[in-house]
């Protein structure tokens, strides 16, 4: 007898990303609520993911159905990332997934760039949406706690002020520190993380 894991694993190449227009008109409505921000920046665990990753292990032969159904909404993500970018918008993920100071060998940039792969379908050398370059991925300073030094990594980066970023954030702490020091913040509560959800109670 299989059990449900089986059967997802079985059917795994087939997975597929949904599209309706409830989607897309939350992806609107968002898009619409912060038109002025020109960089998205995304916490990982907890709010892209309905877990923390951290202690997890995790190894390259997980396959897709198992990492998306670890994503909070993969639905809504994949396509949000895509509007957003077709829009000439910016997305990043700031993270303190670390695997220096974790246990998983399989952690940190690595991990992220993982799940971000299998969701948006990259495969060896194609087009990535997530890279380096928009993954900033290590554990804070004591002194530097909270999100803002990712956020200074990334705001020089992209050269693009910190009025016109957005961190999206379950981490109070994070979204408090970022606010005070001049970031748009979104709070994202861990009970619904980024899904519909969330996005229906934001934009109502
Ligand atoms: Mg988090």
């Amino acid at each position: 007898m299989q059990n449900m894991n089986d059967i997802l694993n079985a059917l795994d190449e087939d997975n597929h990303i949904a599209y309706d227009e409830n989607i897309h008109l939350l992806i609107r409505k968002f898009y619409k609520k912060y038109s002025n921000i020109d960089l998205f920046v995304w916490d990982f665990d907890q709010t892209i993911t309905k877990f923390s990753t951290i202690h997890s292990t995790y190894n390259k032969k997980i396959k897709k159905s198992v990492i998306l159904n670890k994503i909070s909404d993969p639905d809504l993500y994949y396509h949000l990332v895509h509007y957003l970018l077709g829009k000439g918008k910016k997305v990043a993920i700031a993270s303190w997934n670390d695997k220096k100071f974790f246990s998983n060998q399989f952690g940190g940039y690595q991990l992220i760039r993982f799940f971000m792969d299998k969701l948006f379908d990259v495969v060896g050398e194609r087009q990535y949406i997530f890279s380096e370059y928009n993954i900033v991925s290590y554990m804070p300073s004591q002194t530097d706690s909270g999100k803002n030094s990712h956020l200074r990594i990334l705001s020089q980066r992209f050269g693009i002020e910190k009025n016109k970023m957005l961190l999206l954030d379950d981490s109070v702490t994070n979204v408090q520190k970022a606010a005070a020091d001049g970031y748009n913040v979104c709070y994202v509560p861990k009970d619904v993380n980024f899904s519909k959800e969330f996005l229906l109670n934001i934009l109502h």
